[in-house]
């Protein structure tokens, strides 16, 4: 039985065994004696010969072994000897190679005879001891934080929770022994089930993320983050751990934040960013409906200048107003957006045929312009009753729309941008209209964003320049002036004149650096003109829109002709009716200024736009110019009649009068007639390089 025993154990060559007889002395167990070692002892200091005993019956005691150790031993023998049942301990040894090595001895008693056996556990120890610190440092880590930690395992059973986790139950327990999902709100189940699985499956080290809403025990709906891990091999933990930060406050603002986010905080309409995705799910569904859907890009016309005058309160207050209207003028089901600044945006859907959006945009156009009523007590719907103290202003505002048309799918970026070059083009034809986008347009818009290109080079170059058309004294023929009409030498599309690449610097921002190379190159040439000529020429220059909100125009100007030698009284500034009528009470003042400063000024293109007689003797003008349609109309009764009456008042005023575009000599004698003091058009000359209208001059 003793052989069968060891040889058993013998298997392994680091299970050492040996077999002791009692000594006994008076009744009495003195020592142990060696009967037999079986298996490799390793060199293993155990305190016996590393040998197996020679002669089989008197193994040597290691001489070696200390005697501390040795009655140790005996006494743990002796204990083993009389339990009767066997006796375990480790003990540390250090093997033949200087490593420490655990052996786990087991003294039984098999009859008379005392069987120890050492089975090294080396590495079982250290394993189980690594476990020990891995589930000690677990526990310090989870339970010390705020955090909710839960470990699930393979049965989605929760096998440890963080004491965090009471406050998801009603009575203060932990969630320790629930299963798994049992506190989640119902509409996150799902996702959290899902989560779950995902962990199983990951590879070690793999965090998975999730939110979800949780209940508390208190019935409080919370929002927590979670990050799974698998864990499932790993000693001591053997499940999904899940760690949980509460992100309620933080959900709570993130959507609170989206909805801002989603929407201008002006005029409260849904922003750019909720437009984008509506205008995504419209395409998909036009794309199941075929029926078509319309975007109206919508633009309030020089609304940079009503900022600029009225002030941003004043501009604030009309894109508020103008939001309600365009609200106001929807179809139930339309979606309309501020994208920024002063453009808005239309998604007309479930169109029954394209045209229909002509019909939606040029609804929108009429809601949206017209006048408005702005001042200190905001937006008033009628003129109220005078308010002390509280100037309400009335301003006349005009709106451009660009409309694209599709049936899904597609592209909403597309779709804006097709809209916009609509809208480019709705400005380009003279604003205030709405314009259909038309394949066609594409190539302007490409031919457009060329021209700004080119005009940034142009404007530092010599690409642009002068051309000039005499203005002549109707009375003598004489020519006592010059128009100076810009002009741009395209290095591929030739000579352009300024309609062709106005609005396109308009839109790039580049007018402020163009306006202010025609003013130094006008007033350069009348420096040369008064130099070159026996009569001082008059120069006309015409002024853009911004020109007229820049208070500090006359100083500007002066400067100009002071370094020039030029006397301010020999130029006369153009402004066009059509600038001068969007805003004439805050023009005014300037135009005053510009006069007692010693400018001249004239009213051009008078006649163009709506303007009433009655209104010319508000303006401080020196010169009314008539504009070419005036003129045209002159072969007809009623036509002379009107500028006979203009050209009969202007005087009463102290304004002197010009007719434009004077083409023929019938037109000439008949402008004679009715007193009309200057003339100016093809009749007399082009408008030509300055050169040329030089050298004509010194020839008379
Ligand atoms: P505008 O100030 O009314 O200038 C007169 C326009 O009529 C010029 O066109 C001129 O060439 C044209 N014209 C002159 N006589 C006749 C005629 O007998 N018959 C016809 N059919 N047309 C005639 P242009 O040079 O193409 O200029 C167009 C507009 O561009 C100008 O209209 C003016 O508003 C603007 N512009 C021209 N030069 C400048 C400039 O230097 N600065 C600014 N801000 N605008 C300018
Ligand atoms: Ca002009
Ligand atoms: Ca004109």
């Amino acid at each position: 039985m003793l052989t069968t025993l060891l040889e058993g154990l013998d298997a392994d060559g680091r299970v050492l065994a040996v077999v002791m007889r009692p000594v006994v002395e008076s009744e009495e167990v003195i020592d142990f004696e060696l009967l037999m070692v079986s298996g490799a002892a390793a060199g293993v200091d155990l305190g016996i010969t590393a040998a197996p005993p020679t002669d089989g019956l008197e193994p040597q005691v290691g001489e070696t072994t200390a005697i501390e150790q040795r009655e140790r031993w005996l006494a743990l023998r002796r204990e083993a000897f009389a339990a009767g049942h066997p006796v375990r301990g480790d003990e540390d040894h250090v093997d033949v190679h200087g490593q420490r090595r655990v052996l786990e001895v087991t003294r039984t008693r098999v009859g008379d005879l005392l069987v120890a056996i050492w089975q090294d556990v080396t590495d079982v120890r250290a394993a189980e001891a690594a476990r020990v610190a891995s589930e000690q440092r677990f526990r310090a880590l989870v339970e010390h934080s705020s955090d909710i930690t839960v470990v699930v395992d393979r049965d989605r059973m929760i096998t440890y929770a963080s004491p965090s986790t009471q406050h998801f139950t009603p009575d203060g327990d932990t969630l320790a022994g629930a299963p798994y999902g049992l506190h989640l709100h119902p509409e996150d189940w799902g996702s959290a089930q899902d989560l779950l699985e995902r962990a199983y499956a990951a590879t070690p080290g793999e965090v998975l993320h999730d939110r979800a809403r949780v209940i508390t025990g208190e019935g409080q709906t919370r929002w927590i983050e979670a990050q799974a891990t698998n864990h499932l091999h790993t000693p001591g933990v053997d499940g999904v751990v899940i760690n949980c930060r509460d992100i309620t406050e933080e959900q709570h603002a993130r959507e609170r934040l989206a909805q801002e986010a989603m929407r201008d905080p002006l005029t409260g309409l849904p922003n750019r960013r909720y437009f984008a995705e509506v205008v995504q799910h419209a395409l998909a569904r036009s794309a199941r409906s075929r029926q078509p859907l319309a975007l109206l890009l919508l633009d309030v016309d020089h609304f940079k200048y009503v900022n600029d005058i009225h002030g941003h309160p004043a501009g604030d207050q009309l894109l508020i107003e103008l939001a309600a209207r365009l609200r106001s003028a929807l179809r139930p089901g339309d979606t309309v957006c501020r994208l920024g600044g002063d453009e808005f945006v239309v998604l007309a859907e479930d169109l029954h045929h394209l045209d229909e959006a002509l019909l939606v945009a040029q609804r929108v156009n009429a809601a949206a312009a017209g006048t408005y009523l702005l001042g200190p007590g905001g937006v008033q719907q009628e003129v109220p009753d005078e308010v002390p103290g509280e100037v309400q202003l009335e301003i006349q505002v005009g709106v451009s729309v660009g409309v694209s048309t599709t049936i899904g799918p597609g592209n909403s970026d597309a779709l804006l941008s097709t809209a916009d070059h609509a809208l480019y083009e709705a400005k380009r034809r003279g604003r205030g209209r709405v314009e259909v986008f038309q394949p066609q347009l594409r190539e302007r818009l490409l031919h457009r964003l060329g021209l700004q290109r080119d005009l940034r080079r142009a404007t530092s170059g010599e690409e642009l320049e002068l051309y000039w058309q005499p203005i002549v004294r109707t009375s003598d023929g004489a020519v006592t002036g010059a128009e100076a009409l810009l002009r741009w030498h395209h290095p591929q599309l030739g000579l352009l004149a300024p309609a062709a690449f106005i609005p396109a610097a308009e839109d790039a921002g580049l007018m402020p650096a163009i306006c202010e190379w025609v003013l130094h190159h006008a007033t350069r040439q009348s420096a040369r003109w008064t130099r070159e000529l026996a009569d001082p020429l008059q120069v006309f220059i015409n002024l853009d829109r911004h020109q007229l909100h820049n208070p500090s125009l006359l100083g500007e100007v002066a400067a100009i002709a002071a370094a020039h030698h030029v006397e301010l009284s020999h130029l006369t500034l153009e402004i066009s009716e059509r600038i001068l009528t969007e805003d004439l009470p805050r023009i005014r003042p300037l135009l005053l200024q510009l006069r007692e400063g010693g400018l001249r000024l004239a009213l051009d293109d008078f006649g163009a736009g709506n303007t009433a007689l009655t209104w010319l003797q508000e303006m401080p003008m020196d010169i009314l110019k008539l504009d070419r349609s005036f003129t045209a109309t002159l072969g007809e009764r009623a036509g002379a009649a009107i500028v006979g009456a203009v050209l009969r008042l202007a005087p009463e005023l102290g304004i002197a009068t010009l007719a434009e575009g004077v083409e023929t000599a019938q037109q000439l004698s008949t402008l004679l007639d009715l007193g009309c003091d200057y003339t100016q058009g093809f009749h007399h000359a082009r408008p030509q390089p300055a050169q040329q209208l030089t050298a004509t001059l010194l020839s008379l």
